[in-house]
């Protein structure tokens, strides 16, 4: 071991567990690809003030877990906490939303940062993959979001997850809500803390996880209580075209998320085998955040999956993704002379498509070929100098054992051949 470890809060993925990463990161992916969304990366860093007028000035995700820094330059800037904010930023920054073609579809997947207490399932490093539809309000589109996460979730084959349904108003019934919750929070006995949070964001109380406050919440006013008409019929449709699609979920009163920004739909994906981290993906509407950050009027949709979470739920349920080997044929030279013509064929096969490793640093072949079936190939190519002067390199099957020579002009076409 080196001196230097990973960071708190952090790790590292290693291989053979990362290619389990890079198949989640995929398979979220890949629902979003087939149904219009565009490839999108911006910046690991962006203006502070994008996150805190973004995300919010009063959550805990501005407050207290932002990397926030001063460079050299005098800029003040933040690592990423959350990707929204940064995706509709640059959306606007080209004009995007200008081409005729509304709503944008744009996808993503990257790092984020949040200063938080470490446990499993938090991390101060983690990845997601996302998908936003900025610029047409339609339940569809926040269905087809919904439908689309979960598809991503069922070709990974999970199960035991949940999917969270709110709406949390507009700006015709949220302030009269806000206000009706206000009074109702003041009467209660709560800390220092909790009655500031009234103040500024009576919402977030209702999401306070202690026994003490949540059971004063009982007979809070509840939103859905307050929905004007709009975000009635609007929430109504999202229901049903979920329901349609026969993509269960449950209706929780209380949901409210951690940013600020979400307006009407919002939702949680939750797995079940998880303990507290339990949220694997959420997202919402967010039809002011546009606003927010100085553009114009652009009625949007969007989440955020944590692939980090994805994993352990995959771990929790015992689901060993089937990942091909990557490697399908191991070439193990025998001699200077085999390493040279060995390592031509190795160059020729990897050119033809064919995922090919070689036995590097003169092993033996017996450690050689422990090499090989590490790999996880399904050939080997064996060649030492009798083979050679016979023009031929040895073909071997690894799962059978058996061995066919091969002239040296033909390998490409024999191995493809053996590989079917
Ligand atoms: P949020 O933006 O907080 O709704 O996060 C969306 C998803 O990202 C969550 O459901 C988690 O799967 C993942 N996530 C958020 N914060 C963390 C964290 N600190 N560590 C690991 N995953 C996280």
């Amino acid at each position: 071991m080196s001196t230097f470890q990973a960071p708190k809060g952090t790790y590292d993925l290693i291989p053979p567990n990362s290619a389990t990463y890079l198949a989640v990161r995929e398979a979220i992916a890949a629902p979003l690809r087939n149904s219009g969304y565009g490839y999108i990366e911006t910046p690991g860093f962006e203006n502070v003030e994008l996150f805190a007028r973004g995300v919010g000035e009063s959550t805990d995700i501005v407050t207290k877990e932002m990397y926030a820094f001063e460079t050299k330059g005098g800029d003040r800037l933040a690592l990423r906490p959350e990707g929204t904010a940064s995706v509709l930023r640059a959306a606007l920054e080209a004009n995007l939303h200008k081409g005729g073609n509304l709503p944008v579809k744009l996808w993503y997947s990257g790092s984020y940062y949040r200063y938080e207490r470490p446990q499993k399932g938090r991390y101060r490093h983690f990845s997601q993959v996302g998908a936003e539809a900025i610029g047409a309000e339609d339940p569809a589109l926040d269905a087809e979001l919904i439908i689309l996460a979960h598809q991503a979730y069922r070709s990974l084959g999970l199960r035991d997850f949940r999917i969270l349904l709110n709406s949390l108003g507009d700006k015709e019934c949220r302030p009269v809500y806000r206000a009706a919750l206000q009074d109702f929070l003041r009467g209660l006995e709560l800390d220092e803390d909790t009655r500031r949070r009234i103040e500024i964001n009576p919402l977030r109380v209702l999401d306070d996880k202690r026994e003490s406050v949540q059971e004063q919440l009982i007979g809070a006013p509840m939103l859905r209580d307050y929905l004007c008409e709009a975000c009635k019929t609007y929430h109504e449709q999202v229901r049903e075209l979920l329901t349609a699609a026969g993509v269960a979920f449950e209706d929780d009163p209380k949901l409210v998320r951690g940013l600020d920004y979400y307006t009407r739909t919002t939702f949680e994906f939750v797995h079940d085998g998880l303990g507290s981290q339990s949220a694997v993906g959420g997202g919402g509407r967010y039809d002011g955040l546009s606003e927010m950050i100085g553009g114009p009027a652009l009625p949007s949709v969007g989440w955020a999956l944590g692939v980090d979470r994805t994993v352990l739920a995959l771990e929790a349920e015992g689901i060993a993704l089937d990942i091909p080997a990557a490697t399908s044929v191991y070439a193990v030279p025998l001699g200077e002379e085999a390493r040279r013509v060995l390592f031509g064929k190795v160059t020729e096969l990897r050119l033809a498509g064919v995922a090919t490793d070689f036995a590097y640093g003169g092993k033996g072949l017996k450690n050689a070929m422990k090499s090989a079936n590490r790999s996880g190939a399904r050939l080997a190519l064996v060649a030492g100098e009798r083979d050679l002067a016979e023009g031929v390199v040895q073909l071997k099957d690894l799962a059978s054992g058996e061995q066919t020579p091969v002239a040296l002009d033909a390998v490409v076409e024999e191995v493809r051949r053996a590989l079917g």
